[in-house]
């Protein structure tokens, strides 16, 4: 039987993707040829490539708004820099971010190579458990970038400060997980192994006019209105993500899409921390009203009973459940593919840890 899979990335895949695309690897749309051994500029895979961009603009609600949609390679953490390059001024440019936690601190040290950064609020001084509120955005930057999802820490941005300006999001963990008015956003970046497909690709989603404005002159590859011309085909794309996550886009869409899954991670979210909150042995790591609906960081009041609760949820059949090694205790990475059911089992265990220690 399959594992209660809680990793936080590489992360879980609906069972039916995995079998659809162990299928494309042996023999892709009936041609006896693999996905990965076809041309990528053949019309079975340029069918899935616009599929594939067509889903993402249909799940956000964003057709027909001027969005253009690029599957590339490098990571969320080129985008880091990507996103600096492609829209801080070459003159006195400057830039805004929120500091919520590793990943932002990573896109702030990458923009810094390109102007001057302020950095308008960080949670830093309690090691990222919550999200700041009070804090005020320049209005005389290129744009401002804030993260929606804090994977490590197990917080979430519940609500976005309203700025006028451009608008840049690395949801990599949290993208499609939820409802948001997401053409509040101008550049949506995510890394695909969160909550869409495997590693190897990364979701872009950029409003085409904020492009081309800088002065700078930027290498091709790292240009998104060359990848923009060429439809994400300027150099190979990493046909096998591609595929696998336009399967998972397919199924979340067949589900009912956005709507219809948050409805699910709500329940699942509410389950464990309802769990976390009630049972003496456990304290929840982040500050309550910005818990993550996707990582729920927890952690052992009592550090002696943690042997006892890795071999209660390991021969339960639960992976993944080790905190980050700079929070430490455990985190539950909760998904879009994630089923309640591994949450009930998850919650079990902690109850079995209640009655046995
Ligand atoms: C995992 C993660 C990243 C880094 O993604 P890579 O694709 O490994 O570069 C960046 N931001 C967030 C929020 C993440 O969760």
């Amino acid at each position: 039987m399959k594992k209660h899979n809680f990793s936080a990335g590489p992360c879980i895949l609906p069972q039916e993707v995995l079998v659809k695309a162990s299928e494309a690897l042996i023999n892709f749309d009936g041609l006896d040829l693999s996905l990965i051994e076809i041309s990528h500029r053949s019309p079975n895979f340029v069918a899935v490539i616009e599929k594939a961009r067509h889903l993402v603009l249909e799940l956000l609600n964003l057709e027909g708004k001027g969005y253009q949609v690029l599957f590339l390679q490098g990571g969320a953490s080129s985008q880091f820099l990507l996103s600096a390059y492609n829209l801080m001024k070459d003159q006195n440019g400057k830039a805004a971010y929120l500091n919520t936690g590793t990943w932002s601190s990573k896109a702030i040290k990458e923009a810094k190579l390109f102007g001057e950064l302020a950095e308008v609020a960080s949670s830093k001084d309690k090691n990222f458990n919550y999200i700041p509120k009070d804090y005020i955005i320049p209005s005389d930057v290129d744009y401002f970038h804030t993260t929606s999802n804090n994977t490590i820490y197990g917080t979430q941005m519940h609500s976005f400060p309203e700025f006028n300006g451009i608008n840049v999001c690395d949801m990599s963990s949290d993208i499609f997980s939820r409802s948001l008015d997401f053409s509040k956003f101008d550049l949506i970046y995510a890394g695909a192994q969160k909550n869409m497909g495997p590693a190897g690709t990364t979701l872009v989603v950029v409003k085409e006019s904020i492009l081309g404005n800088t002065g700078r002159t930027i290498p091709s590859m790292l240009d998104y209105q060359v990848h923009i011309a060429k439809d994400s085909m300027f150099n190979t794309p990493p046909v096998f993500a591609v595929y696998t996550s336009m399967l998972t886009l397919e199924w979340l869409k067949d589900l009912g899409g956005i709507k219809a899954i948050e409805k699910i991670n709500n329940q699942k979210a509410q389950l464990l921390y309802q769990e976390i909150d009630r049972n003496p042995l456990f304290t929840g790591v982040s500050a309550t009203e910005d818990r993550s609906k996707m990582n729920a960081t927890f952690t052992l009041n009592n550090e002696s009973h943690s042997d006892l609760f890795d071999t209660i949820w390991e021969e339960a059949g639960i992976n993944g459940l080790n905190g980050h090694r700079s929070v430490g205790g455990y985190r539950a990475s909760m998904y879009n593919a994630l089923t309640i059911e591994s949450v009930e089992v998850l919650v079990n265990c902690m109850q079995e840890l209640e009655r046995k220690a």
